[in-house]
C-alpha cells in the first residue's frame, strides 16, 4: 500500500467502482477500501437508464455489460383485478443518449464487470475486507484508519480527498455531521428473486405495478430466467417469518408456485426517501446511497449514484491535475443534490400512488395526458446550478450523443475529454485554444442537425456529457471557450 494517494474511496458498490474506474482512467492514484470480501448478494437494483448506460460507455464496460442485460419494454400499473390503470412505455428505439431508455439487469453481474475493469487500471488499488474506522482531515491531506477485517490489523494511509461511497449508513456522512433531509417515505417491502424452472410466458415482459391498497406489489422480468417480486408489507406481516420459504411462496401464490421456479434470494428492506443536506466538507465528499436514498419504484437509486460518480470524477481530476479552483469542486454538491432530489420526490410520489386506495383517480390526476390517457413519461431534469455559461437555457441539460460519420459514437471519440461541437472549425481560428475534442459540423451531418435543432453555432459538452454552454455567434464562442478554460484550470 502506498502511503499517499490522490483519492481514497470508501465502499466498492456500483458507485465506488464507477468512480474508481473514471478516476483511474484520468490517471489519478486511487485507493479503494471495501469492508466486505465479496459483492453484495441480496436482491437490489434491476433497472438503469440510457444516461447511465452512457456513463458505463465511458467506463469501457458496455460490450461486456450488453451480454447480460435485457431491454425493458416498459411498466404497467394495474388494479387488483388486473385492469390497466396507467402505462409507462419505454420506446424500443435508441434515445438521444445513444442507448435504450431502460435496461433490466442483475446487480451482481454489473458490479463484477465494473470491478474487472478497475482491476485493469494499475493506478487503482482495491482492498476488499478492509473497513475504514475513522478519517481525520488536515490542512493538506486526510488520514484514514483502516482495519484489515481478517488479519485484524490496523493500517493507516493518506489521501488528498476521501469519497464516501459507503452506502446508506455512511461513515463519511457521520463525519461531515449534518443529518439527512427526510422526505418522509418509510415502508417495509419483501423482495424476492426467483429462477424459473419452466417457461411462464404469461407473466409477460413488462414490469407490473399491482396497485392495491390491500397488498401492493411489483413484478419485474429480469434477464434470462430471473423474475422479481417486491411486496409491500403490512404491520401484521412482521409477525411472520419472512425468511421462511413457505411464507414467501404463500405471499407469491397469486403469481407463481414452487412448480414454476426456485427461490434464489430474498430480503426485507425499509425503503426511505432521504437526501444528505451537505454533500462535501473540505476534503470529504459523499456519493451514491451515502448521499441519497429513494424507494425503488422508478429504479433510479443506483442510477443517481452512477451520475454522482460521473459528475465528481472529472472535477476532481481537473482540480488535482490542473489546479482547477474550489468553485468547480463545490459545484458537485449544488449540481447533483437538486437532481437527485427530483428523482427521490418522483419515486415517492409513485410509491404513494401505488399504495393509494383510489389508485385510478389518483393516477389520472397525477399523470394526465393531453389525449385523455394516463401515461407516465420518464423525467430528465437538468442538474442544479453550478458552473456554466450564465443565462443559457441549454446549460446543465444532457447533450445528445451524436453518431459520427465514421459510425463511431460521439462519446467514444471524446473519451474523457470535453467536446466542442461547432458549425465550422474556421470559427475557432481567432480564439484561445480549446483543449478538448472538436466536432466540426462541416464534416459531421449529425452535428449540423444538432446545432440547427438548438439554434446555435457551438455547444460545449463537459466530460460528464452535460452541456457547459452554447454560443450563437463568434463573440459568444470566444467567451464560452474562455469561461471553460477558467473553470477547469
Ligand atoms: C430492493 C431494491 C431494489 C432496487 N432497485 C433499483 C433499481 O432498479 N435501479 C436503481 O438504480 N437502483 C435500485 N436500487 C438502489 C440501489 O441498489 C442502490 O442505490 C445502490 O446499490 C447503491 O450503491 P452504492 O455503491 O452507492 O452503495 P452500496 O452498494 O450500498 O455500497 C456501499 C459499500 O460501502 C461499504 N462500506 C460501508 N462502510 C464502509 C466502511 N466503513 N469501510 C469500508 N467499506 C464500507 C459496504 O460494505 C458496501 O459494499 C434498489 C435497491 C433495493 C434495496
Amino acid at each position: 500500500m502506498l502511503s499517499h494517494y490522490d483519492v481514497a474511496i470508501i465502499g466498492y458498490g456500483p458507485t465506488g467502482a464507477t468512480l474508481a474506474n473514471l478516476l483511474g482512467q484520468h490517471g489519478l492514484s486511487v485507493v479503494v477500501f471495501e469492508r466486505e470480501a465479496d459483492i453484495y448478494k441480496l436482491p437490489r437494483a434491476v433497472h438503469f437508464d440510457d444516461e447511465v448506460m452512457r456513463i458505463f460507455q465511458s467506463t469501457g464496460i458496455c460490450e461486456q455489460l450488453l451480454k447480460t442485460v435485457r431491454i425493458n419494454p416498459g411498466m404497467r400499473f394495474v388494479d387488483s383485478s388486473g385492469n390497466l390503470l396507467m402505462d409507462w412505455p419505454r420506446p424500443p428505439e435508441v434515445s438521444s443518449q445513444g442507448w435504450n431508455t431502460s435496461y433490466r439487469f442483475h446487480q451482481p453481474d454489473l458490479e463484477s464487470i465494473l470491478r474487472k475493469s478497475v482491476n485493469e487500471l494499475p493506478n487503482v488499488h482495491v482492498h476488499s475486507g478492509h473497513s475504514v474506522l475513522s478519517v481525520s482531515t488536515h490542512s493538506d491531506h486526510a488520514t484514514l484508519q483502516v482495519e484489515d477485517v481478517d488479519g485484524q490489523q490496523l493500517v493507516s494511509t493518506n489521501a488528498d480527498f476521501v469519497i464516501g461511497c459507503d452506502g446508506a449508513r455512511s461513515t463519511i456522512r457521520a463525519l461531515i455531521g449534518e443529518p439527512m433531509q427526510d422526505f418522509g417515505f418509510r415502508e417495509k417491502w419483501l423482495v424476492v428473486d426467483v429462477i424459473l424452472t419452466r417457461p411462464r410466458p404469461d407473466l409477460g415482459d413488462h414490469s407490473i405495478q399491482h396497485c392495491d391498497a390491500e397488498r401492493s406489489a411489483t413484478y419485474v422480468r429480469g434477464p434470462g430466467n430471473r423474475r422479481r417480486w417486491e411486496i409491500a408489507l403490512k404491520e401484521w406481516d412482521m409477525a411472520l417469518d419472512l425468511s421462511d420459504a413457505g411464507t414467501i411462496w404463500q405471499l407469491l401464490s397469486a403469481w407463481i408456485s414452487p412448480e414454476d421456479a426456485e427461490l434464489e434470494r430474498n430480503a426485507v428492506y425499509e425503503f426511505r426517501s432521504r437526501v444528505a443536506k451537505t454533500w462535501s466538507s473540505g476534503r470529504l465528499f459523499l456519493a451514491g446511497d451515502a448521499a441519497h436514498q429513494m424507494p425503488p419504484f422508478m429504479g433510479q437509486g443506483m442510477c443517481a449514484g452512477i451520475r454522482d460518480a460521473a459528475n465528481l470524477a472529472w472535477k476532481l481530476a481537473a482540480h488535482i491535475k490542473h489546479g482547477a479552483n474550489q468553485k468547480l469542486l463545490d459545484s458537485y454538491a449544488s449540481e447533483r443534490r437538486s437532481h437527485a432530489e427530483q428523482y427521490v420526490q418522483m419515486s415517492m410520489r409513485l410509491g404513494g400512488l401505488i399504495n393509494a386506495s383510489k389508485t385510478q383517480e389518483a393516477l389520472a390526476a397525477a399523470f394526465p395526458q393531453e389525449d385523455g390517457s394516463t401515461r407516465l413519461e420518464s423525467i430528465a431534469p437538468p442538474i442544479g446550478p453550478g458552473i456554466g455559461f450564465d443565462g443559457d437555457k441549454h446549460c446543465g441539460h444532457l447533450s445528445k450523443q451524436l453518431l459520427l460519420a465514421n459510425s463511431k459514437m460521439m462519446d467514444d471519440q471524446l473519451g474523457l475529454s470535453p467536446g466542442l461541437i461547432v458549425e465550422s472549425s474556421n470559427l475557432l481560428l481567432n480564439h484561445s485554444t480549446f483543449t478538448g475534442e472538436i466536432i466540426d459540423a462541416q464534416t459531421e451531418k449529425a452535428a449540423q442537425e444538432y446545432l440547427a435543432e438548438l439554434g446555435v453555432v457551438a455547444v460545449l459538452v463537459r466530460p460528464d456529457r452535460y452541456i457547459f454552454g452554447v454560443a450563437t455567434n463568434s463573440t459568444e464562442l470566444d467567451n464560452l471557450i474562455t469561461s471553460w478554460s477558467e473553470t477547469v484550470s
